[in-house]
């Protein structure tokens, strides 16, 4: 009975003929004792559900508030009223599920997103978080077509690991040890050999390194799943839990991988943009009303969907590091002391205000930085000619900054081995990396777009936090 309803979003592209239908959704508003307006979660518009005067009795119409679940039978039929082409003249009106108005949460009013958060249980019955989520599923799904078209993998890396990829951020440790009764070495260190795995293990930071291994078999793989950082920082562009896109390519240099990483972004942007368009255009007017409160030179210079346009018909910036240090050094900015991390010459780390200064401020667009100074870059970065650089490269993006982080790895087992000694990384745990160096090594790169930080930059929603249905982040993993 239940999956002969139609999708209100398909429904409203009928043209109106009489047609027998059942829809389900939920209430979102209730005008009169006659209007419906029934929602259910295909899309942002709802669908106007007409009730005959008289027709229905009392003791039905006091259980149509805001949020009860409905089934509704009914024939489609053109509207009179404005604003939409077609209602539901409702021949019959059954409550599924009542809601108590008095204290259901999400009134038919504005919200603020923070508290919204508050309720995210609640939080995907608004529109904001309808066409966030919608798009966010989208770029999801273009992402898996991306890459099968291409002929990747798709590869699943064990959430549960025993090393640390990056040394990137502060690890999530797993551990079925008792916790006020930890059993210790005699130089007083934990003895994992008593724990579930015999060993420390923590929650996965990056597929990488056995993406890498999977890339030396079968050519070109790609990861999509969630990683880990305990990292303690309240940003809006960090969570604790987020998901990972990690391609690992073999026979890829460093050009090759931003080509492809380019490709990717400007794919997945394009496919939000033709098939969310519905929902864009909601979040684009969604993002002009909050700008609103800001003043003029906070406001973004591009519309959302303008911005979106504008990535997909312009080249992204490619420029060095020490170019980016340079620029840097020149500006406005630096000389006026208005960064909160001085300038202080090559070998720095850029911070996200420098990220965000070189794509807001000079380009004005997509920039792609590569062969940063090793000593800022992990141990795996395949060492350039000056000695002094690796084949790194970051992207990034205007209002969010980094969202990928890639590099051509070093396929040389030497050099790997002479690095990882200078970064004291332990062979021993890794040997089956350097494994790879030895039986048939091949030049290979790859990178990780974290996808919430480009479900952010598609939807400009301001907080990563708005982007991802329970975050977690410190103190915080409710729902
Ligand atoms: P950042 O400097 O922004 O902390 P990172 O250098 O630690 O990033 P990588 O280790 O290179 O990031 O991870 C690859 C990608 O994963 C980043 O480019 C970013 O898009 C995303 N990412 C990293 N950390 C987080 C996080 N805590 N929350 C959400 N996305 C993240
Ligand atoms: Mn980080």
């Amino acid at each position: 009975m239940f999956n002969k309803r139609v999708l209100i979003k398909n429904l409203l592209n009928l043209e109106p003929d009489n047609q027998k239908v059942s829809v389900m959704g939920w209430v979102r508003t209730f005008r009169n004792d006659q209007f419906i307006a029934l929602n259910d979660g295909s899309t942002n518009k709802n669908l106007q559900v007409v009730l005959e005067l008289g027709k229905f009795d009392n003791e039905l119409l006091k259980r149509i508030t805001t949020s009860a679940a409905l089934k509704v039978d009914g024939v489609v039929i053109p509207s009179p009223g404005k604003g939409q082409k077609l209602e539901i003249k409702a021949t019959s009106v059954e409550i599924l599920g009542d809601s108590d108005p008095e204290k259901y949460p999400l009134q038919p009013k504005k919200h603020s997103l923070e508290f919204l958060r508050e309720i995210a249980h609640l939080r995907f019955r608004t529109n904001t978080f309808g066409s966030v989520f919608r798009v966010r599923h989208a770029l999801a799904f273009a992402i898996h077509e991306f890459f099968n078209d291409r002929g990747f993998l798709y590869m699943h890396t064990p959430i549960i690991s025993a090393s640390d990829a990056e040394g990137a951020g502060e690890l999530f440790h797993v551990t079925t040890l008792p916790l006020n009764n930890v059993p210790k070495n005699e130089d007083g260190s934990v003895n994992f050999n008593e724990d579930f795995f015999q060993r420390s293990t923590n929650l996965t930071v990056s597929g990488q390194l056995e993406a890498e291994l999977g890339a030396t078999a079968f050519g070109n793989v790609y990861t999509f799943g969630p990683t880990f950082r305990a990292e303690n920082s309240n940003t809006a562009r960090h969570l604790a839990e987020f998901w990972m896109i990690e391609p690992e390519m073999a026979f890829y240099d460093l050009e090759d991988n931003m080509d492809l990483a380019e490709d990717f972004i400007k794919y997945i942007i394009k496919y939000a943009v033709d098939h969310n368009r519905e929902d864009l255009e909601f979040l684009t007017q969604r993002l002009e009303e909050e700008e609103k409160q800001l003043p003029l030179e906070k406001r973004n210079e591009m519309k959302l969907l303008g911005k979106l346009e504008f990535v997909l018909q312009h080249q992204f910036e490619r420029i060095t590091y020490t170019e980016a240090i340079d620029i840097l050094t020149e500006s406005n900015y630096n000389k006026k002391k208005k960064f909160q991390f001085p300038i202080t010459g090559w070998g720095m780390d850029l911070q996200s205000e420098h990220e965000r200064y070189l794509v807001e401020k000079h380009f004005k667009k997509p920039v792609i930085i590569r062969n940063y100074p090793k000593e800022i870059k992990a141990f795996y970065m395949r060492q350039n000619d000056d000695g002094k650089t690796v084949a790194a490269m970051d992207i990034l993006v205007p209002g969010i900054g980094e969202i990928v982080g890639g590099s051509q790895r070093e396929e040389r087992l030497d050099k790997l081995e002479q690095r990882m000694k200078e970064m004291n990384i332990p062979e021993k745990d890794l040997w089956w990396y350097l494994d790879i160096r030895r039986y048939g090594t091949v030049p290979h790169a790859g990178f990780g777009l974290g996808f919430e930080r480009i479900v952010q930059f598609v939807t400009g929603m301001g907080n990563i936090r708005d982007v991802i249905a329970f975050p977690r982040t410190p103190g915080n993993a409710e729902f």
